[in-house]
């Protein structure tokens, strides 16, 4: 495909949509726009992690009775399924678009691959491997144990207003199935913004944007305490009137979903005429610019309403440049106020 008639690629080969990014269109009361924008929320990624759900629900995952009962067997083997399906849905594009390249840096935002550039601040030196690491010995761990606990209390009927079942509460069930995206979006945005306070940006969230320049691995290489705050979004469903199935979606969409902000491409080509959004921009300008898009794709547009929106437009790095020299400013003001008073 030709990325140029989509975008343009400036002296470094780095490549940019042209179209800025739009929050979700019946915020903008453009209600002709839903159509394309209902196809897009489910298809392909939301779909893909409903069908994961099922099949874990179908395949995996045991019945109430021995999930009420915590031994090692279903939950070492419900990690060892969830590192296989990590290993292999990350790995895959993986393989395909960083390591065979198959689409060279078409569509790339950064026309660097990780692999091209060793840094001290990564384990053994190596991007890849540093992030590989903290995905698979602590991300994924972390992950399961909040999955097992889930069901766990699942098994035990533990719940704020108890577990629901599909044959009374379909319609709730499936209105809820179509909200976890925006419940993901609400709770991302708080703990990610939380953790952006100089403090705890300095000892936790800085080993996430250790990868400036993204790519799949990077997806769950956080510090552990992000992880916990990450996956806690999952514990919303003993809060909210839930079910099982509709909970292992939500878990989905964060673990397996977490790859979405971090594809580094645009698009993902499939054949020569056809490719699938990556929705990778929005965070992909975060790992560039720090602080702005802390949600995710203006689903519920916490950034826009809090003035941290990036659509990818000059305007908006115009915007964001104010931003941070009145930020420069106040922090200068503080500085020399905090020396006068001394
Ligand atoms: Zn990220
Ligand atoms: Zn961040």
């Amino acid at each position: 495909m030709d990325d140029l008639q989509y975008g343009t690629r400036d002296k470094r080969g780095n490549w940019a949509p042209n179209a800025p990014l739009e929050i979700a269109p019946f915020w903008l009361g453009k209600f002709n726009k839903m159509g394309a924008f209902l196809v897009d929320y489910l298809w392909p990624w939301n779909a893909f992690h409903m069908a994961t759900a099922l099949l874990y629900w179908v395949f995996v995952i045991p019945d109430a009775q021995t999930l009420a009962t915590l031994s090692w067997s279903w939950p070492l083997y419900l990690l060892l399924v969830n590192m296989a399906g990590i290993f292999a849905m990350y790995g895959a594009i993986e393989l395909f678009y960083y390591v065979r390249r198959r689409q060279g840096t078409r569509f790339k935002y950064n026309a660097k691959f990780p692999a091209e550039t060793p840094s001290d601040v990564f384990w053994f030196k190596s991007q890849n491997l540093d992030n590989f690491l903290r995905s698979f010995l602590i991300g994924i761990p972390i992950w399961t144990a909040v999955e097992v606990l889930m069901l766990w209390c699942y098994g035990n009927g533990i719940h704020a207003f108890g577990w629901v079942d599909w044959q009374d509460n379909w319609l709730w069930l499936v209105a809820l199935t179509l909200l976890v995206p925006a419940i993901h979006e609400i709770h991302f945005f708080c703990i990610h913004r939380l953790i952006h306070t100089p403090f705890l940006y300095k000892h936790i969230h800085s080993v996430h944007h250790n990868s400036i320049n993204p790519s799949p691995w990077s997806s769950l290489s956080m510090h552990w305490i992000e992880h916990t705050l990450y996956f806690g979004e999952i514990v919303w469903h003993l809060l909210i009137p839930s079910n099982p199935i509709v909970m292992m979606f939500n878990s989905h969409a964060v673990g397996y979903g977490a790859i979405n902000g971090h594809i580094g491409f645009d698009k993902l080509e499939i054949t020569d005429e056809t490719a699938l959004d990556s929705h990778a921009y929005a965070h992909y300008l975060h790992h560039k610019y720090f602080e702005v898009n802390y949600g995710a794709d203006g689903l519920v547009p916490l950034d826009k309403w809090l003035g941290y929106w990036h659509d990818g437009t000059k305007e908006a790095d115009e915007r964001m440049k104010e931003r941070f020299r009145k930020k420069k400013e106040r922090m200068k003001a503080r500085k020399t106020g905090a020396t006068a008073a001394e």
